[in-house]
């Protein structure tokens, strides 16, 4: 019942912020093994350089990852299809393409390709990329760095959607609203001037790592109700201890083999990602029916 209809490819959704720390790793993470756990073959994609996803699956981008398991040769051009890149994870149903600090270089070699190579569209390189596998999959889930680089420019163009996690305090509502609007900015300029147009299917803030402790929260949930509205999903991740031990030990409060179910914190963490999860695939099966 859960299946992707007959032809329909993956959704493709970027997990966003310019911030560091505002849980988008620990979301794309466990919505992939979420939707998994539904029965959804997924690919996950980590394109920040210092592959915390990929570490969340027990890689060590240090020591395990090489150049050519990253998305590098897709954006020096010696690659097209990230097909080479993809590795099976010890998730059965979820496929990964790593992440490593010489990642980085990505940053460089786009922009050179820009400047030397005449049409040549930098911010479709992930999305002309993962073309070959999209009917493989239900769901591609591109976590990306914290700024505004061209690897992120990358993944969004690449996306049917965008998850941005936001944990409801000041400093990461002021730092959101600059993305948006940068980005915003950019794809007008990048787009519009060649009569282009990137409309995504959903849009979807979700307040994650909410601190129930936190006095300043709810005047801050206010503000990101004011601003972004429907956008806002009608659930909350709360900030608890389960979330950072299950991380310490690689996994997420899916992993439910290695922790104690029951314990009552750790099933309000895993009752708000199924609520979150069932969300998205929402957003998913909405996408397919248009
Ligand atoms: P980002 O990818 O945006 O930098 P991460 O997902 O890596 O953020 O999260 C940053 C840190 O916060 C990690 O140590 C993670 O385990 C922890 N964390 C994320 N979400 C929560 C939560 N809901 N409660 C407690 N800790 C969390
Ligand atoms: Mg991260």
């Amino acid at each position: 019942a859960n299946l992707r209809p007959e032809g329909a490819e993956a959704i493709t959704i970027s997990v966003g912020n310019f911030k560091g720390g505002v849980s988008k790793t620990t979301t794309a993470v466990t919505l992939a093994q979420g939707l998994s756990l539904l029965g959804h073959r997924v690919l996950v994609i980590d394109t920040d350089p210092q592959g915390s996803l990929t570490t969340l699956f027990g890689i060590l981008p240090d020591t395990e990852v090489s150049e050519e398991d990253t998305i590098l040769p897709l954006a020096m051009g010696s690659e097209t299809s990230i097909r080479y890149a993809i590795r099976p994870t010890y998730w059965d149903g979820i496929d990964l393409v790593a992440a490593a600090p010489v990642l980085f270089g990505a940053e460089f070699a786009l922009p050179a390709r820009q400047t030397q190579e005449p049409g040549f569209e930098f911010w479709r390189v992930l999305d002309l990329g993962i073309d070959d596998v999209r009917g493989e999959y239900d769901a591609i889930i591109i976590d990306t760095p914290p700024s505004l680089s061209y690897t992120t420019i990358n993944a969004f163009m690449a996306s049917n959607g965008i998850i941005m996690p936001l944990p409801p305090n000041a400093l990461d509502f002021a730092s959101a609203a600059q993305f948006w609007s940068l980005f915003s900015d950019l794809t007008t300029e990048l787009l519009s001037k060649r009569g282009l147009d990137k409309e995504f299917d959903f849009i979807h803030v979700l307040l994650a790592r909410v601190d129930s402790a936190d006095a300043s929260s709810n005047v801050v949930r206010q503000w990101i109700g004011q601003t972004y509205a429907e956008k806002v999903l009608p659930v909350e991740i709360p900030k608890t201890a389960v979330i950072g031990v299950t991380a310490a030990e690689f996994g997420t409060v899916y992993d439910v083999a290695k922790y104690d179910g029951s314990a009552k914190t750790f099933k309000r963490a895993r009752d708000a990602y199924d609520s979150f999860v069932s969300y998205i695939e929402g957003s998913m099966r909405g996408v397919w029916a248009k």
